[in-house]
């Protein structure tokens, strides 16, 4: 997939709402944002996944995160790598199961208990975008917030002692028109984002003929990631 068609696409995806547009300050955009509410989901496609990292590097450099730390993490299901055990069939050798990834990031709850109980609101909902995010400033350090997320997808930034999440880059790549870090950065199209609430974005029309799951619906905390499993599995 190329990089300009995987812009297009995106451009494509914002719609009405489109970030790029708002700080041209236009009025009628305005409007349409404040009438208009995206819902901006990321669909992590197993098949295309080879556990390469690049996404992770590319999420670091990013949101300029201490070395080695990234909002991802790409923890492999199955299959022996150099020596490792399979996390599925524990052989070290003669493993014969598919090796398979999966990506761990916050899920951005569309109900986020990380929002309700911060006591500051440094865990807040971006207005615009409906996106979770920071606002660093107020973040209190307390970890009510970590220990609230039902995904484990929460942290802290060793160097500024703030909770952090992954906001789909929100403020370092959305917000100058582009996709997300981790996005771009994939070679094999694993990772897809886009507007679900447009019917003629991509990730619409993908969702819509792809079997897609979602990672502990139960919770009721309505997740946007998805996830399109491999089908065929061989473990
Ligand atoms: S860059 Fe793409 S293929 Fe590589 S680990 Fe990340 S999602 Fe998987
Ligand atoms: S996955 Fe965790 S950090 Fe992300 S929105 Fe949900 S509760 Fe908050
Ligand atoms: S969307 Fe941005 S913040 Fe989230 S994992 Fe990808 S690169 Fe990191």
């Amino acid at each position: 997939m190329s990089e300009n068609l995987e812009r297009r696409r995106f451009l494509k995806g914002l719609g009405a709402s489109s970030l790029i547009l708002a700080p041209l300050g236009c009025s009628s955009v305005k409007e349409k944002e404040n009438a208009y509410t995206p819902h901006y989901v990321m669909v992590f496609d197993q098949n295309k996944c080879v556990g390469c990292g690049e996404c992770k590097e590319a999420c670091n450099k990013a949101n300029n995160l201490p070395e080695g730390k990234s909002r991802l993490l790409m923890e492999q299901q199955s299959g022996a790598v150099e020596g490792q055990p399979c996390p599925h069939c524990g052989k070290t050798t003669g493993c014969g199961c598919e090796r398979k990834f999966v990506r761990v990031s916050c899920q951005q709850c569309k109900n986020a208990p990380c929002v309700t109980v911060c006591p500051t609101g440094a865990a807040h909902r971006d207005p615009k975008t409906g996106i979770v995010t920071m606002d660093a400033a107020k973040c209190a350090g307390c970890k009510y917030c970590i220990g609230a997320c039902p995904y484990d997808a929460r942290f802290i930034n060793k160097e500024t002692d703030v909770a952090d999440n992954c906001d789909f880059c929100l403020n370092s790549k959305l917000a100058i028109g582009e996709l997300p870090a981790c996005v771009q950065q994939c070679r094999y199209d694993a990772l897809i984002f886009g507007d679900a609430n447009d019917p003629t974005s991509y990730v619409s029309k993908l969702l819509a003929v792809k079997d897609s799951v979602r990672i502990k619906p139960g919770f009721g905390t309505e997740p946007s990631l998805r996830y399109i499993p491999i089908v065929k599995l061989g473990v």
